[in-house]
């Protein structure tokens, strides 16, 4: 679907798979406007097939279309363009435990205009492709690398924001984690160095125990402008309040982690998104020698795992979806 200024949105059209004209002046491929979202579909038992949550992503799109000066999007259009191509896709929908068919809804400026202004017009786009498991035989805990001088976004910048431009930011410090065999890379404040934000495509969480040693609260870096307010995080919220955890919503720093480690007063930490649902992390390394581990045993934790349990189960229709979540994009 296109807009221009004139017209608004018009002209959607389902097209099938294939390279996209583009003006070499194009305005996203100089200036990067550009941004984007990622759902899943999934097909439940009785052959039906879901979307998680997919108003939540139309919402997001259009704060970080505000922040990037792009056109809004009524996200009941979102939902509509994202429920033609999982009905016309849906024999790509795969079934089986972690089978999803993953759902890439952009938007880009592409006004043939050298200027840098805001373009005038804009053009959005669902693709879709299924996606397997994250993890091949079980969801093992994985290393993640403090990434301390290099930063995926600033205070005031684009940081809350989907937009490829962030992505591209941390596309080096990924690769630097990964040389240290670190599967993710973790952003702090580049102000303070200490406080955590986010990983370079999910959001974290610590699980704090009480005196009995029984977990106690979920902690999870507030939404401080910097970070992506991730739909996976605020359903995880929800379900750990749901059973009685206090959830905190606030800074936290590498040096609580540590701390709390050492004391045994943080017992579990894990990673969330779409893409990997809930990833455990055994432990945190970065340069100086920074190692904070949970321990050899290396197997997920238990409150981490029975969140991916519930969460995935709620979106493959064998839990009760009692917030309602689930969105049907093509009935039994
Ligand atoms: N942070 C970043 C930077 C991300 O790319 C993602 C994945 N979209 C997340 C957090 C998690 O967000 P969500 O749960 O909505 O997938």
């Amino acid at each position: 679907i296109t807009w221009t200024q004139e017209e608004g949105w018009h002209d959607a059209a389902v097209l099938p798979y294939g390279p996209i004209p583009m003006d070499p002046a194009s305005s996203v491929l100089h200036y990067g406007q550009e941004i984007f979202e990622g759902l899943k579909a999934y097909r439940r038992e009785d052959g039906s097939i879901v979307a998680f949550r997919p108003e939540e992503n139309g919402r997001r799109l259009n704060a970080s279309a505000r922040r990037l000066a792009l056109p809004e999007l009524p996200v009941d259009l979102f939902v509509e363009g994202v429920r033609q191509l999982v009905t016309i896709d849906a024999e790509w929908v795969p079934s089986g435990e972690d089978q999803t068919l993953y759902l890439r809804p952009f938007m880009i400026a592409d006004e043939s205009f050298l200027g840098v202004r805001a373009a005038q017009r804009a053009r959005f786009l669902v693709i879709a492709s299924p996606a397997g498991a994250y993890f091949t035989g079980g969801v093992k805990p994985v290393s993640i690398w403090l990434s301390r001088d290099l930063a995926r976004a600033g205070r005031g910048g684009t940081g809350a924001a989907k937009c490829g431009g962030n992505y591209a930011s941390s596309l080096l410090p990924t690769r630097i984690a990964a040389e240290h065999g670190c599967a993710q890379v973790l952003f702090c404040d580049s102000a303070t160095e200490d406080t955590i934000d986010e990983l370079g495509g999910m959001n974290l969480f610590l699980v704090q125990a009480g005196a009995d040693g029984a977990p106690r609260a979920l902690l999870t870096p507030r939404i401080n402008g910097n970070i992506l307010d991730g739909i996976t995080r605020k359903s995880l919220i929800r379900l750990a309040e749901d059973r009685g955890l206090a959830v905190e919503e606030r800074d936290i720093t590498v040096t609580e982690w540590r701390e709390g480690v050492a004391d045994g007063s943080i017992v579990e930490a894990f990673a969330c998104g779409t893409a990997a649902v809930i990833t455990p992390i055994r432990r945190l390394l970065g340069e100086d020698g920074l190692s904070i581990d949970f321990g050899e045993e290396n197997s997920p934790g238990e409150l981490t795992m029975s969140l991916r349990e519930e969460l995935t189960g709620i979106q493959y229709g064998v839990r009760e979806d009692r917030h309602g979540w689930l969105s049907v994009m093509v009935t039994a």
